[in-house]
């Protein structure tokens, strides 16, 4: 196993798999590490539905970038990604709905995404088992996509690789070396990688917290900015927000699916 890296990411999903491929292209000695196998949880199995507009203006501007990038994924990976857009409709069943998608049409303008409001007819020509009752408001997304999800990390992974990264599956990071100014490697039951900078891959619950850790007001390691500058700074959990209930969203490729075996999502 290797036993130093510029970067130890922690996780092949999504997100460790994108980091790994964007360091290793500017550069970096990257390893990832993976417990299980590469790009086998929870990315995989998701819906792969792309809306851009979310919500806040930055994530919007950041989900527009991201359907820029699942774009040219291929072209800039050379790895294969089932890639649609196909568009979406968000259907608000009552008043407070269509509140929150007349906040999105704003938001969408003021991010330069395409989305607005639609008539019933219009929507029901782009999903003809649309029915009429019930509905408040439509809003029409074109630029909205989906993509097969289990090609996007394993592509970024394998994109990686390419570059130089050590992928190294079945290698579960279990702990930090820490020095006087924060992480100075890794350790896996392989052994340790030393490193000045660890890259949670699983929006940081890859990390091996325990209550002192926790509690600590030492840096326990590097977080990258894009930049890609380390910054100091400790591990916090993400503070979890209670879901609100949203309009629901159809994507028209998954409903034309509907029409032959698989159920609309
Ligand atoms: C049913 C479902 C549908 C979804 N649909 C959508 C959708 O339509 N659109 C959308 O944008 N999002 C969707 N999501 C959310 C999306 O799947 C997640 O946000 C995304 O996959 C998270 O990626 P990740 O890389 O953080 O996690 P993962 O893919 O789970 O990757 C984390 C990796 O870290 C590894 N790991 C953990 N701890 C360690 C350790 N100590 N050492 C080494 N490795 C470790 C894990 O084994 C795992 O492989 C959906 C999710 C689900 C469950």
């Amino acid at each position: 196993m290797i036993t130093s890296a510029d970067v130890v990411v922690i996780g092949s999903g999504a997100f460790g798999a994108s980091a790994a491929y964007h360091l290793a292209k500017r550069g970096a000695r990257v390893a990832v590490l993976e417990r299980l196998g590469l790009a086998s949880q929870t990315s995989p199995r998701a819906a792969g539905l792309s809306s851009q507009v979310r919500a806040t203006p930055s994530l919007t501007r950041l989900a527009r970038r991201a359907v820029g990038k699942l774009a040219s994924f291929t072209d800039e990976t050379g790895q294969p990604l089932r890639f649609t857009q196909s568009g979406a409709l968000k259907i608000a069943r009552n008043e407070r709905d269509a509140e929150q998608l007349s906040r999105e049409v704003a938001r969408g303008a003021a991010a330069g995404v395409e989305i607005d409001f639609v008539s019933i007819a219009e929507a029901q020509q782009r999903l003809p088992i649309l029915g009429a009752r019930g509905i408040a408001a439509i809003t029409w997304s074109p630029t909205d996509c989906n993509v097969e999800p289990s090609e996007l990390p394993i592509g970024y992974c394998r994109a990686a690789e390419k570059l130089g990264a050590a992928l190294l599956p079945h290698t579960p990071a279990t702990g930090f070396e820490i020095g006087a100014g924060g992480v100075e490697g890794v350790r896996t039951p392989q052994g340790t990688i030393a490193s000045k900078c660890v890259r949670s891959g699983s929006t940081l619950t890859a990390m091996p917290w325990n209550d002192t850790q926790r509690r600590s007001r030492t840096p326990m390691a590097a977080i990258l900015s894009s930049n890609p500058k380390p910054l100091s700074g400790r591990f916090t959990q993400t503070p979890t927000r209670s879901s609100r209930r949203s309009p629901l969203t159809l994507k028209a490729a998954r409903v034309r699916m509907s029409h032959s075996s698989r159920p609309a999502t």
